[in-house]
């Protein structure tokens, strides 16, 4: 199943990704987490896309575009994918159904999950990241058993630069606005489904699996 996961910075997508594909056994794409690992390994792509995150701004769209594509082309996308993140503009949701169409291939399902801004600046805030294997808690919604420790593999929890109170209304306003965009580009095909975000971690993959087990591929 080919999916595209939905929603503001905040909203849960990662948090949701990570259930999901364990439970489908498909790719998890999220172009925030391959722009962050360019970051570290200090690329060429990761020192441009760097200027743009630690200002909020969303990364140029033939960057952003270049990086799915060739990701999708690899062989374990073959059965499905999840998207996380992406699209977040207009220009890259076309480019997207180009793409599948040159592969002969389609968007099953696109969930977008809602929550509103006052919750998704506490959420972001207060969001810690596994250095080692990515994994996501907040200190106060989903904390580790041990503090700043992860829970699945002992690494180290940090803070993303993005995260901090400056960088996380710049980022908020920038993608409302793709948002909305995206949500009028995708209302129309009938395969936009939308998930009240603001349930527990739980309720919300239990509703976002029961949609999909709706969904005709
Ligand atoms: P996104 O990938 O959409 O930016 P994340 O999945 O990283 O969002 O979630 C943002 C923060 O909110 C994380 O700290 C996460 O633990 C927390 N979170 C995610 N879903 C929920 C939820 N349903 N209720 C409370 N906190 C949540
Ligand atoms: P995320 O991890 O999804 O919150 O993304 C972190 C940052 O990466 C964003 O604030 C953008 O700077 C950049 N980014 C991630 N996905 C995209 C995208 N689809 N288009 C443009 N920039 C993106």
């Amino acid at each position: 199943m080919n999916i595209v996961l939905m929603g503001l910075p905040g909203a849960g997508k990662g948090t949701q990704a990570a259930r999901i594909v364990q439970e489908l056994k498909i790719p998890h794409i999220s172009t925030g987490d391959m722009f962050r690992l360019a970051v570290s390994e200090e690329t060429p792509l990761g020192l441009e896309a760097k200027s743009y995150m630690d200002k909020g701004q969303l990364v140029p769209d033939r960057v952003t575009i270049g990086i799915v594509r060739d990701r999708l082309n690899k062989d374990d996308c073959s059965s499905g994918f999840l998207l996380d993140g992406f699209p977040r503009t207009v220009p890259q949701a076309i480019a997207l159904d180009e793409l599948l169409q040159e592969m002969s291939r389609k968007i099953d399902a696109i969930i977008y999950i809602e929550v509103e801004q006052d919750e998704l600046l506490r959420r972001l805030t207060g969001r810690r990241i596994c250095r080692d294997c990515g994994a996501t808690y907040h200190v106060v919604f989903s904390p580790p058993e041990k503090q700043d420790v992860c829970d699945h593999c002992g690494g180290e929890l940090y803070q993303r630069n993005d995260d901090r109170d400056e960088t996380v209304a710049k980022r908020l306003e920038v993608n409302v606005k793709g948002l909305q965009d995206l949500i009028k580009y995708y209302e129309p095909t009938g395969r936009l489904q939308r998930i009240d975000g603001k349930q527990s971690i739980e309720n919300v993959t239990k509703e976002i699996l029961s949609q999909l087990r709706g969904v005709q591929t």
